[in-house]
């Protein structure tokens, strides 16, 4: 049996209850296979898959917090510390009611590849709880955030482990837990990113993600003889990811015609209007029928839909496991040209293979959404130089982020005879990096 078929067997027997991580873990090592073939012997010997499919520690822990009406509620905090053989720990928390273990995993060993690809040094972690923000008073959720950082401020630190925003966690939920930490531990220091400008944040992190998604698509199109000017776009989501997606994407000459949320979705021929979507969404906190009833050209619809709307790129950035097989057929009929990943892992495996078949452009998350963590590393490092930098240097310092990821992953899949496969570029270019400083620092 392959080395790889052997750590597959033994990972699925260990996580049979973690769908979502056998699904990264499985999608992660068959794309490697041709880079562990080669190197199967010294793999094989430092037992190198068993050891990066294996966290460094996970954390579960109890978040006691008192609502509004005096009740106490209790929720479980996670945080996975994967891999740091390349530097800290660094990873979202994503507080979403469909938040467990499986999930945090899944997202933490992610992480890893993609941290490397950023060609920064930060290791893989992810964290978060299955508390549920959503129709919280804002001291709910202060209630909640200083309860999660009380116990989970004794396994951070700014050369330890630096969380940061994802799902449910953006500036003022970050705001309370570096409060909090500040509080307990009497150390300001940049122990998490996508603070507020006033106290450490860094320019250009809140538009980072989607911003850098463009970059790279731009990117890609550019080498395939394409541009955004002119194209229509596609979007899921109307959270951090899709709205900077949407402008950025705007900027770039291209128009896109959707975006959706949890209960429905957007068509706008017009082109979605960003002003009001931030309205909505970041002020408001309200669903899109909003963005709708404001907006005479825009249709709203209850469920999903967005990947049925003709289109030449599609860029999902809601959540996992949101564009499936058939919408990758509705994609391909309907002639889209690339699908490039802003939320972590929404496209399903068998959506993947067929549109990589169909010869569609597909960038995975992982190279594609690394914007986001690789600015929270310039926060990291305008943190510890105690300086800020301009929005335009740091803007710079992502589009060359992301044009560099993209000609790296291109590079590792050609190095493999795998040309057009980002997938197993990114996989492979993210891997090599890890496994290397990982031998180097022997058995840890
Ligand atoms: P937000 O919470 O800001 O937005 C998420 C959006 O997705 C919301 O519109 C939300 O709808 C929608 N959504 C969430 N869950 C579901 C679901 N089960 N079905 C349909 N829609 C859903 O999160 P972000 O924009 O920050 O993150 C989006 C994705 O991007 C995630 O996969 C995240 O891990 C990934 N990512 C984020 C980064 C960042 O810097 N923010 C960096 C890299 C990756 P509703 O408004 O109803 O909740």
């Amino acid at each position: 049996m392959s080395y790889v078929d052997e750590v597959l067997e033994i990972v699925q027997k260990k996580n049979a209850d973690q769908p979502e991580f056998l699904q990264a873990v499985t999608e992660v090592l068959n794309s490697l296979r041709p880079c562990i073939d080669a190197n199967e012997e010294l793999y094989r010997k430092n037992a190198i898959l068993e050891r990066i499919t294996e966290p460094d520690r996970q954390l579960m822990f109890r978040v006691p917090w008192v609502d509004d009406n005096g009740q106490v509620q209790v929720n479980r905090g996670f945080r996975v510390q994967f891999n740091n053989a390349i530097g800290p720990y660094k990873g979202g928390l994503r507080l979403h009611p469909s938040v467990n273990l499986g999930i945090i995993k899944f997202l933490g060993f992610e992480q890893i590849f993609k941290n490397s690809l950023t060609s920064l040094p930060i290791g893989g972690g992810k964290g978060g709880s299955d508390f549920d923000p959503k129709g919280k008073s804002d001291r709910e959720i202060m209630a909640f955030c200083q309860s999660f950082m009380t116990e989970l401020c004794k396994y951070i630190g700014a050369d330890v482990d630096v969380p940061a925003g994802d799902i449910g966690t953006g500036a003022r939920e970050i705001g309370y837990m570096f409060g909090q930490y500040k509080r307990i531990r009497g150390s300001f220091e940049g122990v998490l990113t996508g603070k507020g400008l006033t106290y450490g944040g860094s320019l250009v992190r809140t538009e980072a993600t989607g911003y850098g998604l463009l970059y790279l698509t731009q990117e890609l199109l550019k080498c395939h003889g394409e541009s955004m000017e002119g194209k229509t776009v596609v979007v899921s989501g109307a959270g951090n990811v899709a709205i900077y997606a949407i402008q950025k994407a705007h900027q770039m000459g291209a128009k896109c015609v959707t975006c959706s949320d949890s209960t429905g979705w957007v068509y706008d021929p017009e082109g979605i209007d960003v002003e009001l979507l931030k309205e909505v969404k970041e002020v408001k906190r309200a669903r899109l029928t909003e963005y709708a009833a404001a907006r005479p050209s825009a249709q709203y619809h209850e469920g999903r839909g967005v990947w049925s709307i003709k289109c030449d790129i599609a860029l999902p950035c809601a959540t996992q496991n949101e564009l499936l097989l058939d919408d990758a057929k509705q994609l391909v009929a309907n002639g889209c040209i690339a699908v490039c990943e802003g939320a972590n892992m929404p496209t399903t495996l068998d959506a993947t293979e067929y549109l990589q078949a169909n010869g569609v452009y597909f960038v995975g998350g992982k190279a594609a959404n690394a914007g986001g963590v690789a600015t929270s590393a310039l926060e990291m490092s305008q943190n510890s130089e105690r300086l800020s930098w301009s929005f335009e240097e740091v803007d710079q310092k992502l589009q060359s982020i992301m044009v560099n990821i993209y000609h790296n992953i291109d590079d590792a899949a050609k190095r493999y005879g795998l040309e057009g496969d980002y997938v197993a570029g990114a996989n492979i270019a993210g891997f090599e990096k890890v496994v290397e400083a990982m031998l180097a620092q022997g058995v840890c």
